[in-house]
């Protein structure tokens, strides 16, 4: 398969996606983000990787981090992790606080952000800093070591963090919450400001089509484990969208509101795909269109 052209076909075709859709703003640096921008990269299991667009370009991480802090909270610590979050597609939107009550401060999965806050502070139980593991595993696991915090998304997040604290305090109340509510959202809202390009990101992403394996063939995950992470991000990786997301595209994947989605074709590759304008439920409108036209074209779906 010629992938280079592949993606220059597939960023043609949705051409009249691209710039639609709202850039998010609750978190007002992320408003600044001009809308028609449009990036993708598709990493082989073999390493090799290209891309399309502004591939090259770092956009805000956010909710996509919580694929990695996941997968190093299963690789420090195995299952324990739940025993605190569920394993279930909430129906809801990604900052809600209403199911919580209901579960007795059980989020129901861990890429809602309740969920993400839960594993953050899971995380923080084994390694010095959360927010910096997920770094350095990024850094390592794409081979560039400039990937970085971006410092002003951070403060801005900070600045508009109520409902993240609210969630974090109403998690604590049920003592779910091990660490102490600044520094857990300080270290959640820190490893969602990591800027990151399609290229980077669809390599940090490769473990997930490799079964586990990094990129020096070292093991991180069991088969197994790596299996069960891509069926969370299938059922719940798109919140409220995710039975659409399964519809149109076909994959497990995990969006964040910077309009980055990483998706995993197993044992073939890793797609990250990037466009600013979201859907009313926080998925890049051409990110999905572009993964929508991946699968369709390309047959490598997991159904
Ligand atoms: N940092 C964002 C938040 O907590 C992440 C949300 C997202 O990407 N869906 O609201």
């Amino acid at each position: 398969m010629d992938i280079d052209r592949l993606l220059s076909q597939i960023r043609t075709e949705i051409q009249p996606q691209i710039g639609r859709g709202r850039v998010a703003d609750y978190i007002p640096a992320l408003a600044e983000v001009a809308p028609d921008q449009f990036g993708m990269a598709i990493a082989l299991a073999t390493g090799e990787c290209h891309g399309v667009g502004d591939w090259l370009k770092p956009f805000s991480l956010q909710s996509i981090s919580k694929i990695f802090s996941l997968a190093l909270a299963l690789a420090e610590n195995e299952e324990s992790i739940w025993t605190r979050v569920g394993r279930e597609p909430s129906g809801n939107a990604f900052n809600s606080l209403v199911q919580l009550e209901y579960e007795n401060g059980i989020p129901r999965n861990p890429f809602i952000n309740a969920g993400a806050l839960v594993v953050t502070d899971h995380l923080s139980g084994v390694v010095d800093c959360a927010a910096d593991a997920v770094l350095q595993l990024l850094r390592i696991e794409s081979g560039n070591p400039d990937i970085g915090y971006d410092l002003q998304v951070a403060e801005s997040e900070t600045a508009h963090a109520d409902r993240t604290l609210a969630l974090a305090h109403f998690l604590a109340s049920y003592g779910n919450l091990r660490g102490d509510v600044p520094t857990v959202v300080d270290e959640y809202v820190r490893q969602c400001a990591i800027a990151i390009s399609c290229r980077d990101l669809a390599l940090a992403g490769l473990f997930l089509a490799r079964h586990g394996l990094r990129r020096d063939g070292s093991r991180m995950l069991s088969p197994s484990q790596t299996k069960r992470i891509n069926a969370v991000m299938l059922t719940c990786g798109t919140y409220d969208a995710a039975g659409e997301f399964a519809y149109r595209v076909g994959l497990p994947g995990k969006s964040g509101v910077g309009g980055g989605i990483l998706a995993t074709v197993p044992g073939r590759c890793s797609i990250a795909v990037w466009g600013p304008g979201l859907d009313n439920r926080g998925n890049s409108v051409a990110g999905v269109a572009a993964l929508d036209r991946f699968t369709t074209l390309t047959g490598w779906s997991v159904f």
